[in-house]
C-alpha cells in the first residue's frame, strides 16, 4: 500500500523572499486538513523538499484524498508507494506498479509511458536522465508492447530518489490550485444561505484568506431550517480551512421588523443591507477580520445595481470583496457544484432579505434618500442592540 504522498504547488506564485513561509503554510495546512479527517498520526510526518511537499507515514485511502482536494495552493497531488534506493529495487517496483496498473479493471490499458525520475542529492551516482532510461528499458523489457513518450505518455512511472528511501508513483491527481489559507489574512463572510456567498467564501479562501462567517437571522420570521442551512453550508466552506472559524449569528428578524414599521417599502431591502454592513464592519474589527465577503453580482437583483451597491458600501468601514460580482448565476451554480456548496444551498429556506421587501424595490437609491428614512428609526441603537445580541456558533 501507498504510505506517502507527494504534493506539487505553483513554484511561480511562491518564487522569492517568502516562498519557504507560503510552503511551510501549506505543509501546516495538509497535515491539518488529513488529521481532522483521520484523526492525530504520529507516524504522519510532513517535509518540505526541492518545490514538493512530502507527507510520509499516512495511508492512501478516499479519506486522505478528499482531505488532500481541500488544500489550497496544491496543483496536484500522488500517492506513492516506499522502495529502497537501490536500482534493482527501483526497476522491480517500477514494473509491479505497471502490471498492477495494466490488471486494473476498467481501465484502458496505457499504450506509452516514460519514467520521470527527481532526486534529492546524490543518492545514486546516476543523473536522472541516466536512471530514466535505464529503468524504462527495464520496465519495456518487461511490456514489451509499450513505446516511450516522454512528451505526452499514458503513463508516467515517477521516482523521487531520496538517501534511503525513495518513493514511486503512478497517478496525478488534480489539487484545488490556488494560494495555501492562512498567508492572506482573515475575512468575515456575510453567508445568506443562498447560492453565491459559500462560492463567495471558497474563491477567497482560494486566495489565501482564512474567512470567519455571519448570519442575520430572520427568525421568527424565518425558521431552524435556515439556520441549519447556514450551518451546513459554514461547514462546507470550513472544510477548506486549516483552523476551524465560529459562524456569528445575529438575530435580525425584531431589526427588520421595527426598520419595516419605519421606512418607505422601496427603500427597504438597502435599508436592511445598510445594517448589516454596518454591523458586519464592526463585528470585523472585534475579531480582527480585515475586509468583508458577499457573494454580490453586478445588476443579479434589486438590491446589486451600481447605485445601490454604492448606497450599500458608504456605511461599511473595511474593503467589501465581492469575487462573484462579474460572474453569471449559470457560471456559479458550476463553481457551487464544483465546491460542493450546490446541494446544501439549494435547500428550501427564505432568506431575511426579502421579508417585508416590496414587490418593485428602488433600483436606484441615493445616499441622501436612504438617510431620511434612516433618521426615522434608531440606527446606532440596533446596531448596538445587535452586536450585544451576537451569538458565537463553534461548527
Ligand atoms: P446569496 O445567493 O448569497 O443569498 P443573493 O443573490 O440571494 O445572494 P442577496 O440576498 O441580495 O443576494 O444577498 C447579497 C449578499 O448579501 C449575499 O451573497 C450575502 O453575502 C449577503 N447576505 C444577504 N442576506 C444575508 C443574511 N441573512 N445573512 C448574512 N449575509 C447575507
Ligand atoms: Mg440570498
Amino acid at each position: 500500500v501507498e504510505r506517502a504522498v507527494l504534493l506539487r504547488y505553483h513554484e511561480i506564485a511562491l518564487k522569492g523572499a517568502n516562498r519557504g513561509w507560503f510552503e511551510e503554510r501549506l505543509a501546516i495546512n495538509a497535515r491539518r486538513l488529513i488529521e481532522r479527517k483521520v484523526g492525530k498520526d504520529t507516524a504522519l510526518e510532513v517535509a518540505r523538499e526541492r518545490g514538493r511537499v512530502i507527507i510520509a507515514g499516512v495511508e492512501w485511502t478516499d479519506a486522505v484524498r478528499d482531505a488532500l482536494e481541500h488544500v489550497f495552493g496544491v496543483t496536484s497531488f500522488s500517492p506513492m508507494r516506499t522502495v529502497p534506493t537501490d536500482k534493482q529495487a527501483l526497476k522491480d517496483a517500477a514494473i509491479e506498479e505497471l502490471k498492477r496498473r495494466l490488471a486494473e479493471p476498467g481501465r484502458p490499458a496505457p499504450r506509452t509511458f516514460r519514467i520521470f525520475t527527481r532526486r534529492s542529492d546524490k543518492a545514486l551516482p546516476e543523473t536522472s536522465m541516466e536512471l530514466d532510461r535505464e529503468i524504462g528499458s527495464a520496465v519495456q523489457a518487461a511490456a514489451p508492447h509499450l513505446a516511450v513518450d516522454l512528451e505526452d505518455p499514458e503513463l508516467t512511472i515517477g521516482i523521487e530518489l531520496h538517501h534511503e528511501s525513495s518513493y514511486l508513483w503512478t497517478e496525478k491527481i488534480p489539487g484545488p490550485g490556488g494560494l495555501p489559507v492562512g498567508t492572506n489574512g482573515h475575512l468575515l463572510c456575510l453567508l445568506s444561505g443562498g447560492l453565491d456567498s459559500p462560492v463567495a467564501a471558497i474563491q477567497l479562501l482560494k486566495r489565501g484568506a482564512a474567512t470567519s462567517f455571519l448570519h442575520f437571522y430572520g427568525a421568527p420570521f424565518v425558521g431552524a431550517e435556515v439556520l441549519e442551512k447556514v450551518e451546513d453550508l459554514a461547514r462546507i466552506v470550513g472544510r477548506f480551512q486549516p483552523e476551524p472559524r465560529p459562524l456569528y449569528v445575529v438575530p435580525f428578524g425584531k431589526i427588520q421588523e421595527k426598520i419595516a414599521l419605519a421606512t418607505n417599502p422601496k427603500l427597504r431591502t438597502v435599508i436592511y443591507r445598510r445594517m448589516m454592513f454596518r454591523i458586519a464592519s464592526a463585528l470585523a474589527r472585534e475579531i480582527e477580520a480585515q475586509a468583508l465577503v458577499t457573494g454580490e453580482s453586478l445588476g443579479q437583483v434589486a438590491s446589486q445595481t451600481i447605485e445601490n451597491i454604492a448606497t450599500i458600501d458608504a456605511v461599511a468601514s473595511l474593503p467589501v470583496f465581492r469575487p462573484l460580482i462579474g460572474f453569471d448565476k449559470d457560471e456559479i451554480i458550476d463553481l457551487a457544484r464544483g465546491w460542493g456548496t450546490f446541494e446544501t444551498a439549494i435547500r428550501p429556506g427564505v432568506d431575511c432579505c426579502t421579508l417585508f421587501a416590496d414587490r418593485h424595490p428602488s433600483l436606484r437609491t441615493s445616499e441622501m434618500s436612504v438617510e431620511e428614512q434612516e433618521k426615522l428609526f434608531p440606527v446606532d441603537e440596533l446596531v448596538r442592540e445587535a452586536l450585544a445580541s451576537v451569538e458565537r456558533r463553534r461548527l
